[in-house]
């Protein structure tokens, strides 16, 4: 083969290497956002729920002082009903007497509510901390696990982009500066097998004589149609 398509199908496959490291480090990257995602959407329901055990408990604490309240109340109705002479003083006492009874029962069973409230919420919160717990340690591993991937990738990347060093200081610049020019637009479809006697690149039919040269593999060939560089695959022969 020519050397210089040689050096060129080399070129392409290391360039085609360093533009997928950015899709492969984001890749790894996601997956540690989901894991410290999911952590804090824990962390901020388990919030919620202490602000709602508060409001709770703040209502509570208001139905229970007015309970209070009523009682005082109830207690100074019953001494001026010892006090008071007409059936109309007496009816108006009892009305008031209803009244507060009403609403001490009501205060009762707005805290017999909140209570139970409070009770939920605070078994809501154990149950989201085992959870809370769990992704924790799960972003964790992941992120030991990231580790690990992302520096294997920079070894990667650096073995990668020391070949393609060394390779560009073996090739010559008119070469170079000719794959360059079709890089630009073909990125990494710059370098493309002949496939069935066609392009991969563009996917169309060669005629005869290109196609022949391109098997000869002594120049480099370009497709009659986008430019692209063509080589001959080499074929794998799968024995059935
Ligand atoms: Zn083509």
């Amino acid at each position: 083969m020519n050397k210089y398509l040689e050096q060129l199908i080399e070129l392409s496959t290391l360039d085609k290497d360093i533009d997928d490291f950015g899709p492969r480090i984001a890749k790894v990257e996601k997956m540690l956002k989901i894991s410290l995602d999911k952590e804090k959407e824990f962390k901020s329901q388990v919030d919620t729920l202490h602000a709602d055990i508060m409001d709770a408990k703040l209502k509570k604490g208001k139905n229970e002082v007015h309970l209070a309240e009523l009682s005082s109340k109830l207690k100074d109705l019953t001494k001026k009903s010892a006090l008071v002479k007409t059936a109309k003083e007496v009816k108006a006492l009892q009305l008031e007497e209803e009244i507060s009874k009403e609403q001490c029962d009501f205060a009762n069973e707005e805290i017999v509510r909140l209570d139970k409230i409070i009770d939920m919420k605070q078994h809501n919160i154990i149950a989201l901390q085992e959870k809370l717990a769990e992704a924790v340690s799960e972003a964790e591993e992941i992120k030991k696990s990231i580790e690990e991937q992302m520096q294997h990738i920079e070894l990667e990347r650096k073995n990668v982009y020391q070949n393609k060093d060394e390779l560009v200081s073996l090739m010559s610049q008119k070469i170079l500066t000719f794959y360059q020019k079709i890089r630009k637009w073909a990125e990494n479809t710059t370098v493309v097998p002949v496939r069935k006697q066609a392009c991969y690149g563009c996917f169309m039919r060669i005629n005869d004589k290109t196609y022949a040269s391109v098997l000869k593999q002594d120049d480099i060939i370009t497709c009659p149609h986008c430019g692209r560089i063509l080589y001959k695959e080499i074929e794998v022969l799968i024995e059935a």
